[in-house]
């Protein structure tokens, strides 16, 4: 197995993992989980939307939240390029390799382009958002996880090996990676464009869906705060997993599901890897604890559940890999 080289003069510029766009039931619930708990400030609310951003954050928006009737879903991820001409690139980057991109407006957002990854994940990029106030400083403002800023998210999908394909020659780095017990494909692959472990990952499952959305915090004594914050207010069981640590990328974490089932992570102790002998780092199969360098295994929901796109196929993997959960860790046990 190969590893697809890297890009270092992409056709394109992205800069970083920007913004997520989800559907809600409860916008009221949804606002409250969002700034209570997790720590995020509100931009805007208008009419079925609710704009938030996090504290260190002086773009518009990095959550958009809108209501819905019907089943909750992930609309879009979105992508910063660096400037309007990036987007221009881009739009006949897409359209030279046959997917369909169309220039949209989207409130708060400069030009924005709509694209469709080949496996099925619907992309948003702009270069630029209306400008906010950041609260960084503003330490009276500052609630639960004190979310800081957007800084990756997840997807499950089929064909890692493909997907990292495809982004690599878009000027993503591979920061490091997973293969299978006999090294034939990547299971999981963490990409960046912003110079820390990831912007966007790939994990081998059903898919495409999100599976979760990451924000920063300031150290590893909010990510105990916030599981209290949770539980005081009410959401003891929305913390899903952790406070832990990962083995790939080394964060200290917490896993939270959101009062539609929508994943999100904070952490803290990411790394910076952008210099060009900066190179992948591979995670060996046969370590027993290859996901995480202590503690016990992910549940079952935290590996298989995710969030669907809007009218987007969920298909069986291409690599059956099996995952140890935690169910299956403690029956093996006893
Ligand atoms: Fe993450």
């Amino acid at each position: 197995m190969s590893i697809p080289s890297p890009v270092y003069d992409p056709p394109f510029n992205i800069t970083r993992a920007s913004h997520v766009v989800l559907t809600v039931r409860d916008l009221a619930a949804s606002r409250r989980f969002y700034t209570d708990v997790i720590g995020l400030a509100v931009s805007a609310e208008e009419g079925d939307a609710l704009y938030l951003r996090g504290l260190e954050e002086a773009c518009h928006h990095s959550l958009v939240l809108k209501r819905t009737s019907g089943q909750p879903i992930c609309e879009r991820v979105g992508f910063r390029v660096f400037t309007e001409d990036d987007l221009v690139k881009a739009h006949a980057y897409y359209a030279a390799a046959g997917l369909r991109a169309t220039f949209v407006d989207v409130p708060h957002q400069g030009r924005t382009l709509h694209v469709t990854d080949p496996f099925g994940t619907p992309l948003e990029f702009c270069a630029s958002m209306e400008v906010m106030p950041r609260l960084l400083t503003q330490f009276h403002l500052h609630k639960g996880g004190r979310a800081h800023r957007l800084d990756h998210f997840q997807i499950l999908l089929p064909d890692v090996q493909g997907a990292c394909a495809f982004y690599m020659k878009q000027g993503f780095r591979l920061s490091e990676y997973v293969v299978t017990e006999h090294a034939e494909t990547i299971v999981a692959a963490f990409l960046q464009r912003k110079g820390n472990p990831h912007d966007l990952v790939l994990f081998n499952q059903a898919g495409p869906r999100i599976h979760h959305f990451a924000f920063t915090t300031v150290d590893a004594h909010t990510l105990l705060h916030v599981c209290d914050v949770a539980g005081n207010l009410g959401y003891g069981l929305a913390v899903e997993r952790g406070p832990g640590r990962h083995g790939p990328g080394h964060a200290q974490y917490v896993y939270f599901r959101d009062p539609d089932g929508h994943r999100i992570e904070l952490f803290t102790t990411h790394y910076q890897i952008m210099d060009i002998e900066n190179a992948p780092v591979r995670w060996d199969p046969n370590h027993p604890l290859r996901k995480q360098i202590w503690g016990l295994p992910a549940q079952r929901a935290w590996v298989e559940e995710g969030t669907c796109f809007p009218g987007v196929d969920v298909r069986p993997p291409l690599v059956q890999e099996p995952v140890v959960t935690l169910e299956k860790f403690l029956a093996a046990r006893g």
